[in-house]
């Protein structure tokens, strides 16, 4: 696209459109709207900032999430997530591959009550499984958790298993975008989107401007709709057509994940840190894969990594269950930040998981 004077606001023409919709943000969300619109027919532009899957959508736990944890509070997102991913697996079953998980409890004074009071509620969350094609859980004692998982360290009251779905979804998201490519829409990536246009007085989007990170080249592009699929970036592009940043408020969360070279369990293993946050060792394809942190992220975006004490102190978490953990080979790291909806007050991980959709014409 040619380069382009600079953005003056308010004063795009109305008339035919380039395109139907400009999707803002390259993630699972972007990408997904992006492959859906395209497929009912409508003219579509991809504008991604950095690469496809570059935010949370590439750094998340690599689990179709099936939400027991919001079972409790908040049963609507657990029965949307296994809904959700029941339609993943029909759309790309080549992706997925199958979590099992293990609870194990701790023997304490409370410790059997606690086992019947975790077997009740997996036993409520079965009831979800078949939406995703998951399978029961199972009750175990503290032997037959060690049959399944030798490295299991302590004194175990028993257990339970759960069953749970992995992806990939850096390659769901790429996915969808070449899908979406084939059915005619245009993408760019590296490309950010700097100001969008409204009319003066309906308020309708009229354009997007843009500009090539890598090459500097500037473009406008007139649209019918915009979508703001931007995640954590969501306030910040709002604002990039003159809305109030809180028009699209989230509470960024960042969760950072170290990665071992190869398998180191059978199964996917829940623990506790040392402030009693559930973590997680999985394995992850050939991998195993340590998560997760979940702190309010006020940082650069764009600029997002784990550091040495957020390492140690999931690797501490996970040691008082799986010691083995200290002689095993991290090779990587990664972090990102989840788009989570916004509230004040509670902590980070009792934030809802639940999606929101926002109108901005409405504002
Ligand atoms: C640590 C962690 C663990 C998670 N674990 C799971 C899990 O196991 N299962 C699960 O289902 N979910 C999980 N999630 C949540 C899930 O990853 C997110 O809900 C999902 O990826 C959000 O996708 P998105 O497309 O909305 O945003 P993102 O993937 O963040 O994409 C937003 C994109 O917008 C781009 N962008 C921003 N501004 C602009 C601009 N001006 N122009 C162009 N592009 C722009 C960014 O570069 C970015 O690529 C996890 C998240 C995190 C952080």
């Amino acid at each position: 696209m040619p380069s382009s004077p600079p953005p003056s606001r308010g004063h795009a023409q109305r008339g035919a459109r380039e395109v139907d919709v400009v999707v803002i943000g390259g993630g699972v969300n972007g990408a997904g709207v992006a492959r859906d619109a395209s497929m009912r027919g409508l003219k579509v532009a991809l504008f991604e900032r950095n690469d496809i899957a570059f935010g949370a959508s590439g750094n998340s736990s690599g689990m179709i999430h099936g939400g027991p944890r919001y079972l409790t509070y908040d049963p609507g997102v657990t029965e949307t997530s296994c809904r959700d991913s029941g339609h993943i697996q029909h759309i790309a079953p080549h992706l997925l591959f199958r979590i099992p998980f293990l609870y194990p409890v701790a023997r304490s004074v409370k410790s059997k009550v606690m086992l019947t009071l975790i077997d009740g509620f997996f036993q409520a969350y079965d009831e979800y499984q078949p939406l995703k094609h998951g399978k029961p859980h199972a009750r175990l004692t503290a032997d037959e958790l060690r049959k399944l998982e030798p490295g299991l360290h302590g004194d175990l009251e028993g257990g339970v298993s759960f069953d749970e779905w992995g992806i990939d979804g850096a390659r769901l998201s790429l996915e969808n975008v070449v899908d979406a490519a084939e059915r005619g829409t245009k993408v760019w990536t590296g490309t950010t989107v700097e100001t969008i246009e409204r009319h003066d007085e309906t308020g309708e989007v009229m354009a997007v401007r843009y500009r090539d990170l890598r090459s500097g080249r500037t473009g406008r592009l007139t649209t019918s709709a915009i979508v703001n699929a931007t995640g954590a970036w969501a306030p910040i592009t709002a604002s990039l057509s003159g809305l109030p940043a809180q028009k699209a408020r989230v509470r960024g969360g960042k969760g950072i994940h170290v990665g071992y070279d190869r398998r180191l369990t059978n199964y996917a293993i829940a623990g506790r840190t040392i402030d009693g946050r559930e973590i997680f060792l999985e394995p992850w394809q050939n991998l195993s894969v340590l998560g997760t942190t979940d702190d309010d992220y006020y940082g650069d975006l764009d600029n997002v990594f784990a550091t040495s004490e957020e390492v140690r102190y999931l690797v501490e978490g996970i040691a008082r269950i799986f010691p083995q953990i200290h002689e095993a080979r991290p090779i990587y790291t990664y972090a990102g930040v989840r788009p989570t909806l916004y509230a004040y007050g509670p902590l980070e991980d009792a934030l809802s998981r639940n999606h929101e959709v926002v109108d901005h014409t409405a504002h």
